[in-house]
């Protein structure tokens, strides 16, 4: 055995490494900075190890540019990066929530990559509005007078209760109070928007009398209610019902505000999902309503407000509102994303969310099989079943709802069930997938068909580099 000194001697030397020529051909594919600080890495890693006493050999030059070209394809690849949901839950906050149909996609890749009418007019030529591009369909598909859009639906909180609110007190019920996740919380928002919050009612019970105990003429600037979007409550319950409240802000003449979380617009009443509808909101005749661009709606990350004009343009004319405001690919995914809705049938085959939740039995049986087959040709020797599994809607909406669906289960013939599960969400096309009784599960509702042949590629790589040393 080398003693260290000439092991330390016998380690490459970077400008000998950077002639070698499958490093010529890495160079021509990124950037020489970037090579050679992985080189200086690597040989840096290999004469700490011979100085601890870890390492006993120097690696070839073959093996050392081998690691070169593995670093530098992976810290090559982009940090929001696509990946395959095999876990059954539609709208995952984590994965990015809803996902735009391919016709959306186009129409948003278009607008990002040209010039656009997003401020200008074609009518007048001259300065237009960004508003107007998705206000017109919001209020012909919601029934409202007026609308904007933001941020997301937290920012629309922000903004009305800041233009509507502000040092005045908002009259919300106990049991209404929300953490929604993250920082969101109806307590905090309406700190920071500076209204005075004032709480009516119990946790489990609040009357309408509540309210209207609570109501000062001097100091009410709104009766706010608040969808308990990610929990339900049982038992022995009571909230003021919307159009009870929409009639009681009529009478003292305050505006009645509704944070719906998800916009639901489709009928999704067949399929279990128990949220309030938009349209059905609007029609009690209340003064606005928020809700999110990227739940049941089905569209981009936002938040939509409707209702009464004359405070949908105090919103508009406040600063926050330019703080807040969308940028053109929002635009353009909303608008497009709403115009699905003018056909009620169609958009349940366009909108990808409400596609994956109103999807038949027979359908994920379907691709489960199809899933399970391509599998099965190509990474044999694991074994494969489909089984019955509950999907749900997620994105913190609809959480009694269990949405029946199948999975893939895979049996890995003693490879750790860990071990894969890292395996697959490191793979080129990254998987999450579930894990039940060290086995694998992917629940195919989320799965789109064109991902099979790569999953059966991220099965078959696990099998390969497997063999041997399970
Ligand atoms: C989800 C949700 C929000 C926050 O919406 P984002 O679009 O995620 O900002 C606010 N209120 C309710 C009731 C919600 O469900």
């Amino acid at each position: 055995m080398k003693n260290r000194k000439e092991l330390l001697r016998g380690i490459p030397k970077i400008d000998e490494m950077l002639i070698a020529e499958q490093l010529v051909f890495l160079l021509d594919k990124h950037p020489r900075a970037v090579v050679v600080e992985e080189l200086r890495k690597i040989t840096e890693n290999i004469r700490k190890g011979i100085l601890s006493g870890e390492q006993d050999h120097v690696p070839s030059i073959e093996e050392i540019i081998e690691r070169v070209k593995k670093n530098v394809t992976t810290e090559d690849r982009y940090s929001l990066r696509r990946v395959v949901n095999g876990t059954g839950v539609v709208l995952h906050t984590n994965l990015g929530r809803a996902n735009l149909s391919p016709k959306t996609v186009e129409h948003l890749a278009e607008i990002a990559g040209h010039y656009s009418t997003c401020e200008y007019d074609l009518e007048k030529g001259g300065r237009g509005s960004r508003h107007d591009h998705v206000e017109e369909i919001i209020k012909q598909i919601t029934g409202a007078e007026a609308a904007m859009i933001v941020n997301n639906n937290a920012a629309a909180t922000m903004i009305v209760l800041a233009a509507l609110a502000k040092d005045k007190e908002v009259v919300v019920s106990r049991g209404e109070l929300v953490e929604i996740g993250g920082s969101f919380r109806i307590p905090e928002i309406m700190e920071q928007s500076g209204a005075i919050l004032k709480e009516v009612g119990a946790t489990n019970k609040t009357h309408i009398k509540d309210y209207i105990t609570a109501y000062d003429e001097e100091r009410t600037a709104a009766f706010l209610k608040v969808h308990t979007s990610n929990y339900r409550m049982v038992g022995f319950t009571k909230e003021v019902e919307l159009p009870e409240l929409v009639e009681l802000g009529k009478k003292c003449n305050v505006p009645v505000i509704y944070d719906m979380g998800s916009g639901l617009i489709a009928d999704l009443s067949r399929y279990g999902v128990d949220e309030p509808n938009v349209t059905a909101a609007m029609a009690t005749g209340i003064d606005l309503i928020l809700f999110s661009g990227d739940k049941l709606l089905g569209g981009p990350q936002a938040g939509i407000l409707a209702g009464k004009k004359k405070y949908i343009d105090i919103m508009k004319g406040h600063p926050l509102a330019r703080a807040f405001r969308v940028d053109k690919m929002t635009l353009a995914a909303a608008e497009d994303t709403f115009r699905q809705y003018l056909d009620s049938r169609e958009v349940l085959k366009e909108n990808p969310v409400l596609k994956m939740i109103t999807v038949s039995k027979e359908e994920l049986w379907e691709k489960a099989e199809k899933l399970k087959q391509a599998l099965t040709k190509k990474a044999g020797g694991f074994e494969y079943s489909i089984v019955p599994c509950e999907d749900s809607v997620g994105g913190g909406s609809a959480p009694t709802t269990v949405l029946h669906g199948y999975a893939v289960e895979v049996d890995l013939k003693g490879i750790p069930v860990q071990k894969a599960e890292t395996m697959l969400r490191k793979a080129e096309l990254p998987m999450i997938v579930r894990i039940f009784h060290d086995r694998i599960r992917i629940h195919v509702r989320t799965v789109d068909m064109g991902e099979i042949p790569a999953i059966g590629q991220n099965f078959s790589q696990i099998k390969k580099l497997t063999e041997g040393g399970k």
